[in-house]
C-alpha cells in the first residue's frame, strides 16, 4: 500500500489524541473517508470531536470497540492494547491495522519528494537521550535532520511537512513497533531490554519480540548492546537486507565490528578499513554529557548509527560535545555545602535508577513513588555499598524499605510517612542531614510519580526548588 490511492478509502482512526487527531486530519486531507472512534466521551473529547466534524470527519465517542462496517484500514493510537475487541473485529474482517509509525512510514514520499532514511532507536531506557545525541551528531556533520518520535517534531510532520531532511533520528516505543509491520530502517539500535509495560504486551517474550521488529529489513547496521545478550539475539533473529552488519557497543575494549572504550577514549572498530587491526578514535569520555556509564553506552549507540550512515569521526565528537541532556535526566541542580544534588526524576523504573546509582561513589538516595509491580532486591543489592543513606517517600516506599532491610541493614533510612507534594522539601532536608561533603544526593525514585505529582517533570521541579531554597539559605 505504499502508493495508496486514498481517495474515497474508508479509514477508521482509533483514539482521539496526540497521534489520532493529526492522523485523521492528514488522511481526510488526502481524500480518505475518515471515522474516528474513541472510548471516552468527556468534555474534552467532545470539543475535539466538534472541531474534526466541522472539517467533515465523522467521530464516534464512547464507542471505541465497534468497527464501522465499511472500514478498509484501521489506524490506531500506539497505546491501544492489542487485546481490544476492535482489533479482533478488524482481524475477522481482514482489515489491516497500522499504528502512527506505520502510517508515517507509508506516507513517506507521498508528495513526490525523495524520502529521508530513518536511523531508529528503541530500548527500555535511554531512547530519548540517544536519539537526541544522534541528531546532534548528524547536525554536526552538516546533515538536515531532526529528532522525531516521542520527542520533538511529530513523525507525520517530519515526513509530510515543508522541511526537507537528509536523515531522521527516530525514537520508537515497543507499542509503536508492535503496530509497524512494514517499517524498514536504514539502521537501528536496541539499547537494552528489561521488563517494562508487560501488562500491555502480555509477556516478556511478546515485549522483546516487538522491540526486535526494529531490526527487520535494516539495510546497513543492526546495533546491539554487547552487555545485554538479548539484544544480540534479536539481531540474529531478524530478517535483514543482504550485507547488513551486526555492530556491538561495549563499555570495554571493542572487538572487531564493535564500538567501545579504551583508556577514556570512545573508539570505533566497526567502520574502519581494517577492523582486525585498526581502531578509530571518535571522542573522549569527557565529551559525553554527563559521562555516567549508561550515558556513555547511549553515546556509543548514537555514534554507531551515525557511523553506519557515513558520518566522519570529528562530527561524532562535535555532536556529543554540543549535546545537552533533557531536564530531569541525571541533571546536576546545585552544589550545597560540598554536596552535589542530582535530579534523575525520569528514573521511573528500577532499570533506569540502577544506571544512575551506578554513576556515583557515595550517595544519599531519595526514592519511592508508584512501584508499578516492580521488586527492589536486585537494585538495592547492586548499590548497597555506595549508599550513605536513603530517604523514602511515596505510596510504595515500604517495598524499598523492606529490600533495604534485607540487603543493606546498616544503611540509615528516613521514611517520610507522607505522599503530599510538600514532602519533597522535607526529603531534601533529611538528605542534606545524612550527606557528607563529597557525597551526591540523588533523586532517582525507581518509581512513577503520579501518587504525589502530576508527572516526573513536576517531581523533578519540586526537587530542584527545594535544593535551590537550601542553596539560598546556606549562602
Ligand atoms: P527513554 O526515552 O527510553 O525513557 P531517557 O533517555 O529519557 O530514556 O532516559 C530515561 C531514564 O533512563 C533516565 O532517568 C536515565 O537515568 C535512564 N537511562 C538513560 N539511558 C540509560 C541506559 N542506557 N541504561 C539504563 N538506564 C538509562
Amino acid at each position: 500500500m505504499s502508493n495508496v490511492d486514498w481517495q474515497g478509502k474508508h479509514v477508521t482512526v482509533a483514539g482521539l489524541g496526540v497521534s489520532g487527531i493529526p492522523a485523521a486530519r492528514v488522511l481526510h486531507g488526502l481524500g480518505a473517508v475518515v471515522t474516528v472512534v474513541n472510548d471516552g466521551d468527556d468534555e474534552r473529547s467532545r470539543a475535539q470531536a466538534a472541531e474534526l466534524e466541522a472539517q467533515g470527519i465523522t467521530v464516534r465517542l464512547g464507542d471505541g470497540d465497534t468497527l464501522p462496517p465499511s472500514t478498509e484500514l484501521v489506524v490506531t493510537a500506539p497505546g491501544w492494547k492489542p487485546g481490544k475487541p476492535l482489533f479482533a473485529a478488524a482481524a475477522d474482517a481482514g482489515v489491516p491495522v497500522w499504528g502512527d509509525v506505520e502510517l508515517a512510514w507509508r506516507l513517506r514520499g507521498q508528495d513526490g519528494r525523495e524520502p529521508a532514511p530513518w536511523l531508529a532507536v528503541t530500548g527500555t531506557n535511554g531512547k530519548t537521550t540517544t536519539v537526541r545525541m544522534l541528531a546532534s551528531i548528524l547536525e554536526a556533520a552538516g546533515l538536515r535532520t531532526a529528532a522525531v518520535g516521542n520527542i520533538g517534531v511529530s513523525l507525520l510532520d517530519a515526513v509530510l511537512g515543508e522541511e526537507t531532511y537528509d536523515v531522521l533520528a527516530v525514537e520508537l516505543s515497543s507499542y509503536q513497533l508492535h503496530w509497524a509491520p512494514s517499517l524498514r530502517a536504514h539502521s537501528a539500535a536496541v539499547l537494552n531490554l528489561a521488563p517494562d509495560h508487560l501488562d500491555w504486551h502480555g509477556s516478556m517474550e511478546a515485549y522483546t519480540a516487538d522491540k526486535g521488529r526494529i531490526y527487520e529489513g535494516n539495510r546497513v547496521a543492526c546495533v546491539y548492546n554487547a552487555a545485554d545478550p538479548a539484544t544480540e539475539d534479536l539481531v540474529r533473529e531478524a530478517d535483514v537486507e543482504e550485507g547488513c552488519r551486526a555492530i556491538g557497543f561495549t563499555l570495554g575494549t571493542p572487538g572487531p565490528s564493535q564500538l567501545g572504550v579504551v583508556d577514556g577514549i570512545l573508539v570505533d572498530r566497526a567502520f574502519v578499513k581494517n577492523r582486525q587491526k585498526q581502531a578509530q578514535e571518535l571522542a573522549e569520555v569527557a565529551d559525553v554529557n554527563p559521562p555516567a556509564p549508561h550515558n556513555i553506552a547511549n553515546a556509543l549507540a548514537a555514534a554507531a548509527l551515525a557511523r553506519a550512515f557515513g558520518v566522519e569521526p570529528a562530527a561524532v565528537r562535535d555532536g556529543l560535545r554540543n549535546f545537552r541532556p533533557d531536564p530531569h535526566r541525571i541533571e546536576h541542580v546545585a552544589d550545597v555545602d560540598g554536596v552535589a544534588y542530582v535530579d534523575d526524576s525520569k528514573a521511573t523504573n528500577t532499570h533506569a535508577a540502577e544506571a544512575s546509582l551506578a554513576a556515583y561513589d557515595s550517595i544519599v538516595w531519595i526514592a519511592g513513588g508508584l512501584a508499578k509491580g516492580a521488586t527492589f532486591d536486585e537494585l538495592v543489592t547492586g548499590c548497597a555499598k555506595r549508599l550513605r543513606g536513603v530517604v523514602l517517600m511515596g505510596a510504595d516506599r515500604a517495598l524499598i524499605r523492606e529490600a533495604l532491610a534485607r540487603h543493606a541493614p546498616e544503611v540509615p533510612v528516613v521514611d517520610l510517612d507522607r505522599t503530599d507534594t510538600g514532602a519533597m522539601s522535607e526529603a531534601v532536608r533529611e538528605a542534606a542531614r545524612l550527606a557528607r561533603p563529597g557525597d551526591t544526593v540523588l533523586m532517582a525514585p525507581a518509581c512513577a510519580s503520579m501518587d504525589m505529582f502530576v508527572n516526573y517533570n513536576k517531581r523533578g521541579e519540586a526537587f530542584a526548588d527545594a535544593v535551590r531554597a537550601r542553596a539560598a539559605e546556606s549562602v
